[in-house]
């Protein structure tokens, strides 16, 4: 293991020593190329830093207030001692094998590990073009990066494995989009950068023993408690399934449309990665397509279960090489089960209760919202709220007219239920409040903090969007409230796509 403490190139002090560790490197260069950051003619600005992610990797504070905070997470001041690096992968996308893709504007600056000693990969999202850039700039716009930034957190915060993300910086030099957008550098901070994409790069190129070679080293840096074991890759193959089947079932909880999960997207270790064309469900829509480059709705709200199933299976493909098809094959029979469990017990726990037997009431009450057009997460978050009739009254009208009286029936019966099992309803009421968000990264939100920093260089509406989904489960205050509400008319069909 390599530990060095390195500082920014110029001025030495303690402010950015953190503990490199850049075990990536030590599988050598067919698995990435070396490179530095792309220049920039301009001066970096800090958008938003925040100081949760900059405890994960050991950054102090006043780092982020650091004059030179902005030059070194755009690349322009390299940490001395580290050398980026970007990643060779390939992967199918929208269901075709898309042949080699890799870190086309994603350069991993190094590893460092925690007090904890907790591994994290800081890579530069945006900081220039690589050898697999194909036809890209490896620059990022700066509403692209906002949402990432927001998103990372948020789901953080909701509870959802996912990669997080330290800053945002803008260069202040222009990127060609459909129009011209300011740019901009998000700081992503990740368990691991591998995808099942790496696997599968080695595997259509007719290279297993890299396809070897990769998991071995997935499962000494990532799975120390395999260690040693004989049936360590069937085992670890299995763990891979349940911790894509937790993570679905997280965002089919929470309303998350992850919008490109295409198996370049996917992350080894099961955590959410790659915020692009994403959405927050609001009016409960099964069949929701929040990516508008998403033309034969494969990746809408509903499908994604299938589709981890789908990417698994591109995965054990990949890997069968390694692990013995009797034992792919018994993992992923396993999935839908595994999904279905940890699915129905989230479920379960947000209308406040935990028996089997209980998720009758939510599979009425999610067709009951769809029938109704009820918002997904105010459904859950107002449930809470139904002993008094004022909550009762505001609860019910999120449904429409024809649909109302059904869901006043399902009320009487989910009431009658939590009477059973719960004599204390400020408990249930605490118990659920833990549970749905009242703040989720809506479009129309992320929308609104992007072009109070685009429009008028407000980082303040950002920052005040960024604290309420990094504490969603707070009630805040009553101003604060719009920003829990479904979008207003004028920014109802903000479309999303690829293009970021
Ligand atoms: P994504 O759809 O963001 O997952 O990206 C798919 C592939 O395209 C990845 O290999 C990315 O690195 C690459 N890519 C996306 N945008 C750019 C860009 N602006 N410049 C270079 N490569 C890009
Ligand atoms: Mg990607």
């Amino acid at each position: 293991m390599t530990v060095s403490s390195p500082v920014a190139a110029d001025r030495p002090d303690e402010a950015f020593a953190l503990r490199h560790d850049p075990r990536y490197r030590t599988l050598g260069e067919a698995f990435f190329t070396a490179l530095a950051p792309d220049r920039l003619s301009t001066s970096p600005v800090l958008v938003h830093a925040n100081t949760r992610a900059a405890a994960l990797i050991g950054l102090p504070e006043h780092a982020l207030a650091d004059p030179r905070f902005p030059s070194i997470f755009s690349g322009q001041t390299p940490l001395q001692g580290y050398e980026p690096l970007a990643m060779v992968y390939s992967g199918h996308q929208f269901g075709q094998w898309a042949g080699q893709l890799g870190d086309g504007r994603a350069l991993t600056i190094g590893q460092v590990r925690n007090a904890d000693d907790a591994l994290w990969d800081i890579q530069l999202k945006g900081a220039g073009k690589t050898p697999y850039s194909r036809f890209g700039d490896g620059r990022a716009v700066l509403r692209s990066s906002i949402r990432e930034y927001l998103c990372s957190e948020a789901m953080a915060a909701l509870g959802v494995p996912t990669t997080r993300a330290l800053s945002v910086v803008a260069t202040r030099s222009p990127v060609l989009r459909e129009t011209v957008e300011p740019g901009a550098v998000v700081t992503r901070l990740m368990r691991s950068n591998i995808r099942f994409g790496h696997f599968e790069h080695f595997h259509h190129r007719g290279e297993p023993d890299r396809v070897r070679e990769l998991a071995a080293f997935v499962i000494d840096t990532y799975h120390p408690e395999l260690d040693g074991l004989a049936d360590r890759h069937r085992l670890w193959f299995d763990a891979v399934v349940t911790r894509t089947a937790h993570m679905v079932a997280h965002w089919q909880a929470i309303g998350f449309a992850h919008g490109v999960m295409n198996t370049d997207n996917m992350s080894i270790l099961g955590d959410t990665i790659d915020y692009g064309p994403f959405g927050f469900l609001d009016a409960f829509d099964p069949g929701f397509i929040c990516n508008h480059s998403d033309h034969t709705a494969r990746y809408a709200f509903d499908r994604q279960p299938a589709i981890a199933l789908w990417n698994l299976q591109a995965l054990a493909v990949a890997v069968h090489s390694v692990v013995p098809w009797d034992d792919i094959n018994a993992s992923l029979q396993s999935f839908v089960e595994r999904f279905v469990a940890r699915y129905a017990a989230l479920m379960r726990g947000k209308i406040g209760l935990a028996a089997e037997e209980d998720s009758e009431l939510v599979t009425d009450l999610l067709a009951l919202m769809r029938r109704g057009g009820a918002d997904y997460s105010l459904s859950f978050r107002l449930l809470g709220t139904t002993d008094e009739n004022p909550g009762r009254a505001r609860w019910t009208a999120l449904f429409n007219d024809e649909v109302r009286p059904a869901a006043f029936r399902w009320l009487d019966r989910w009431q009658v239920r939590i009477g059973e099992v719960h004599p204390d309803f400020g408990a249930v009421r605490a118990h659920m409040d833990a549970r749905n968000a009242k703040f989720v990264l809506r479009n129309w939100v992320a929308e609104s903090a992007i072009r109070a920093v685009e429009d008028h260089g407000d980082v303040a509406t950002l920052d005040r969007i960024f604290r309420l989904v990094t504490t969603p489960f707070a009630e805040h205050t009553p101003a604060d409230a719009m920003f829990a509400a479904p979008p207003p008319e004028a920014m109802r069909d903000l479309e999303v796509s690829c293009s970021s």
